[in-house]
């Protein structure tokens, strides 16, 4: 553990806007709550200066970044190495910087949305119909540890065809995932639908046709934020069992990010509650 009077350790969250970020709150509180003297900041990186404006950081003195929307693609052509599961999802969302000065890339966003689901809403996962509205970064970190969990069915509905059925082919060897646009999603309806689309932060939900909420389904969307999401409000409407937004995700990928960079594991149950009570 560092002494408290050493220069802090600095990492910070990388991301275009990043202004929304609850990151630095996230990982102050652990850092706290671990005894671990670091900073945590936030880096509003355009696209066209991704690579040039990532490796800047490093080379200034940052031990490690979180990567966020929309540069999990791109993260993954900058690092070094990759771990198992970034190298499935071909997206990176954590950065270490290794003592050789190389750069490892992680994905932790499936393990947080599983420990989210599982651990903290106490969902039972096994042999459910899935569909995932959204075929980005996000979704391509959540993919193997949904099929890990043995759907009975998996959906990606995307507003651009043709990146869902990308998607589906790179993971056709884990699972027979079906693709096609929203208005195409067929039912019966589903045990759980998560939406990865980006389309609630632009305040906008993507038509979809009836018959895919049952008064059993539960409805998630990644994106976190105060009140309800459009997303939320479809799902309300159709009375699903369950609606949730993604700050239990956001929590627990962090925790695993810290863990990766720290070698501690933070109790995400304190910063998660404190989160809901702020937002
Ligand atoms: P990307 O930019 O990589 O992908 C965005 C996706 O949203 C694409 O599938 C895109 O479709 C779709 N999309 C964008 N706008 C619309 C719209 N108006 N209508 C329908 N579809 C739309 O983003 P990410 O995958 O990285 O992130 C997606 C969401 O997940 C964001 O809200 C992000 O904040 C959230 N997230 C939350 C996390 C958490 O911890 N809770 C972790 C990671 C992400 P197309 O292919 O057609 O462009």
């Amino acid at each position: 553990m560092a002494k408290l009077q050493d220069k802090p350790d600095q990492y910070g969250v990388v991301g275009h806007p990043i202004a929304h970020s609850w990151s630095p709150f996230i990982h102050g509180m652990f850092a706290k709550e671990c005894a671990q003297n670091l900073t945590y900041r936030l880096y509003d990186i355009e696209p066209a200066d991704f690579r040039r404006e990532a490796l800047r950081l490093f080379t200034s003195g940052l031990r490690g970044v979180n990567v966020t929307l929309p540069h999990k693609e791109s993260a993954a052509e900058l690092v070094n190495e990759m771990t198992a599961r970034a190298t499935r999802a071909q997206a990176v969302n954590t950065i270490v910087l290794q003592k050789d000065n190389s750069l490892l890339g992680d994905n932790t966003d499936g393990i947080g949305l599983i420990r989210d689901l599982q651990d903290n809403l106490g969902l039972e996962l096994a042999h459910k119909r899935l569909l995932i509205l959204g075929a980005g970064g996000a979704t391509r970190g959540i993919l193997a540890p949904l099929i890990d969990t043995q759907p009975a069915a998996l959906v990606i509905a995307n507003r651009t065809p043709v990146r869902a059925r990308t998607l589906a082919a790179a993971f056709r060897d884990l699972y027979d995932i079906q693709a096609c646009e929203f208005k195409d999603v067929q039912g019966p309806p589903y045990d759980l639908i998560v939406n990865a689309t980006s389309a609630s932060l632009q305040g906008q939900m993507p038509e979809m046709p009836a018959g895919l909420v049952s008064e059993d389904s539960v409805c998630y969307d990644l994106a976190y934020g105060r009140g309800h999401t459009p997303f939320t409000l479809w799902a309300k409407s159709l009375y699903a069992a369950r609606v949730c937004k993604g700050w239990g995700m956001l929590v627990e990928q962090a925790a695993e990010s810290f863990y990766l960079w720290r070698g501690v594991r933070p109790d995400t149950h304190s910063v998660l509650e404190a989160l809901t009570r702020k937002a």
